[in-house]
C-alpha cells in the first residue's frame, strides 16, 4: 500500500499553522489522512506504519484526537459506521454518499455552497447551524 500524492499543503505547514509542534509522527498521520479521506484510525495506523515502523495504534489514536481538537481533522459521522471515520477539516459543508454494501464513502459537494444547505420544514425554534446529510446507495462495483 502506498500513500497517494496529496493535494493539500504540506503536513508540517498545516501543523505549524494550527499551533501544533511538528513531529514526524504527526506529519505521517496527517499525510495518511490527506491520502485516504474517510479513514478509520486503524486504517491510518496501517499507512503510518510504513513510514514509522512499530508506531502504536494508541499513538495514532492520540494524534488523530490532537488533530481533531486543533481543527485540522474532523470526524465524519455516518449512520451505522462500524468505527469513527476521519478526514481533513474543510469548512465547505460537504456531505457524503455511502455504499450500503461495501461501506465506500465519497464526498458530495454542498448543494448551495454553505451550511445548512437544507431548510427543515420545522425548526422547533432552534437556530439551524448545519444539516448533516448522508446519501446512502449502492456503488457500481457492488451493483453489478
Ligand atoms: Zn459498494
Ligand atoms: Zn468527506
Amino acid at each position: 500500500m502506498t500513500i497517494p500524492a496529496t493535494r493539500e499543503p504540506a503536513a508540517p505547514d498545516m501543523l505549524r499553522r494550527a499551533g501544533l509542534r511538528v513531529t514526524a509522527q504527526r506529519a505521517a498521520v496527517l499525510d495518511a489522512l490527506s491520502g485516504t479521506p474517510h479513514a478509520a484510525v486503524d486504517e491510518l495506523h496501517e499507512y503510518v506504519q510504513e513510514r514509522i515502523p512499530g508506531i502504536a495504534l494508541q499513538t495514532v489514536h492520540g494524534i488523530v484526537n490532537d488533530l481533531t481538537a486543533a481543527g485540522i481533522a474532523q470526524r465524519v459521522s455516518l449512520p451505522g459506521a462500524a468505527s469513527a471515520l476521519y478526514e481533513l477539516a474543510r469548512a465547505d459543508n460537504h456531505h457524503h454518499v455511502q455504499c450500503v454494501v461495501c461501506g465506500r464513502v465519497e464526498d458530495v459537494e454542498c448543494v448551495v455552497g454553505e451550511a445548512p444547505c437544507l431548510a427543515p420544514s420545522q425548526t422547533h425554534d432552534m437556530r439551524i447551524l448545519e444539516a448533516a446529510i448522508t446519501f446512502r446507495g449502492v456503488c457500481s462495483s457492488c451493483d453489478s
